[in-house]
């Protein structure tokens, strides 16, 4: 049922459709994604070295999180990082996804990186099971395009700037393909002045009420939040985590890490081990009484 006279003006016009009233449900790697279930995905922000990752990634599953996610394309705000002197470029790109993809083989978890340029999509599929589209990127119509056609599952972040059809039509241009496996993550928008929100440090505003928008289309589309990135800022994740499940999000994505500060990309947003598994025992408790 369609209680939005806006929506309905959309698919009225043909401007959208196929993906409204659709029944999505997927499996990516193990884990399923659908309306029906809680899915909660983990892991450090980027990933640089394989023994940091496949201690993190035994810690998560010993928690019962299947579904590891780390950055290899990691697009950063200023081309030029501290980090750079280090060697680390942007992440560790190819190399990075052989080992997130060698990680998650072994200990049978799924598997979650960005890509941005649809050039590096064939290797990617080779090594992980879901890509995901990056903020900067979810109207990267070239890159849709390919994710569309290859049928591979994706997790659709919002750009911070996108409307709710500039949302529903990208998951189209996905769709319109064939590609049904798609879920969309949320991840905060654009809430200026900065100040007037909360204060600097808050990165974006966090999105929750696009989680009931979207389900009031009776969009079977899974919707995923992440509160890490729409806060910019650890101790306001758990917060955002819950509010987001009790508010009908279907699963989260959290950055963690085992050295939360001394994370080389997001240090501020990154929560320990610790604070993840008091999240998930809550986000769990809220799963059951969501909306
Ligand atoms: C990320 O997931 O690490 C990331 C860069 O997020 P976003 O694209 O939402 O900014
Ligand atoms: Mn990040």
């Amino acid at each position: 049922m369609i209680e939005s006279k806006y929506i309905e003006g959309l698919i009225k016009s043909g401007k959208l459709g196929l993906s409204i009233n659709r029944q999505i449900e997927f499996v990516a790697g193990r884990s399923l994604f659908s309306t029906n279930s809680f899915t909660m995905i983990s892991g450090p922000c980027s990933v640089v070295d394989e023994g940091a990752l496949e201690i993190q990634a035994r810690k998560l599953k010993s928690m019962g999180i299947m579904a590891l996610r780390a950055g290899a394309y990691k697009p950063c705000t200023y081309p030029v990082t501290k980090a750079h002197h280090s060697g680390w470029k942007e992440g560790l790109q190819k190399e990075g996804i052989e080992i997130i993809g060698r990680v998650g083989k072994q200990l049978g978890m799924t598997t979650v990186t960005e890509i941005i340029d649809p050039r590096d999509l064939e290797h990617a599929v080779d090594h992980i099971d879901m890509v995901q589209v990056g903020a900067r990127n979810a109207q990267n119509y070239p890159l849709l395009d390919e994710l569309g056609r290859s049928g591979v599952p994706v997790l659709l972040k919002r750009g911070t700037w996108m409307t709710i059809d500039e949302v529903l039509g990208a998951v189209e241009r996905i769709l319109y393909h064939g590609n049904s496996k798609v879920a969309i993550c949320l991840r905060g928008v654009v809430g200026a002045p900065q100040y007037r929100h909360v204060w600097p440090e808050i990165r974006w505003a966090p999105d929750l009420m696009m989680i009931p928008a979207i389900k009031s289309l009776n969009s079977r589309i899974p919707v995923i939040y992440d509160p890490s990135h729409a806060c910019g800022k650890r101790d306001f994740v758990g917060p955002m985590a819950i509010a987001a499940i009790a508010a009908g999000a279907d699963g989260l994505i959290i950055e963690s890490h085992l050295d939360p500060a001394n994370s080389i990309s997001d240090p501020d947003q990154a929560v320990t081990l610790e604070t993840l598994g008091k999240i998930l025992e809550k986000a769990r408790a809220a799963y059951a009484i969501r909306w």
